[in-house]
């Protein structure tokens, strides 16, 4: 039962829009966030699971610094602001341990 109220929850995440300004104050939150604690090293998009090809061609778990990070929605998504990937921030923590 449980499960199923999740899936409900994550299809509604996905299907929701973007604002049109989603990547703009995403990543100024992030530029913030960098600056403010030095945790953050910059971002990684987060792809949804069946979110377009434009985005597949990206290099999966690049780390962009929020100024030079590809705008999401990307402009060849082929669903537009319905897109499900989204940035995650990388913190210095996560870096390290990968190497
Ligand atoms: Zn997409």
């Amino acid at each position: 039962m449980m499960a199923m109220a999740f899936d409900w929850l994550n299809k509604f995440h996905h299907e929701m829009e973007k604002e049109p300004d989603y990547a703009e104050k995403t990543l100024a939150a992030y530029r913030l966030g960098m600056r403010a604690k030095g945790s953050i090293v910059g971002v990684t998009i987060q792809r949804a699971e069946n979110c377009c090809d434009a985005v597949r061609q990206l290099a999966e778990n690049k780390i962009y610094h929020p100024d030079e990070a590809p705008r999401l929605p990307l402009p060849e998504c082929s669903q537009g602001r319905r897109c499900g990937c989204v940035y995650r921030p990388v913190m210095t923590y996560e870096q390290t341990k990968k190497g």
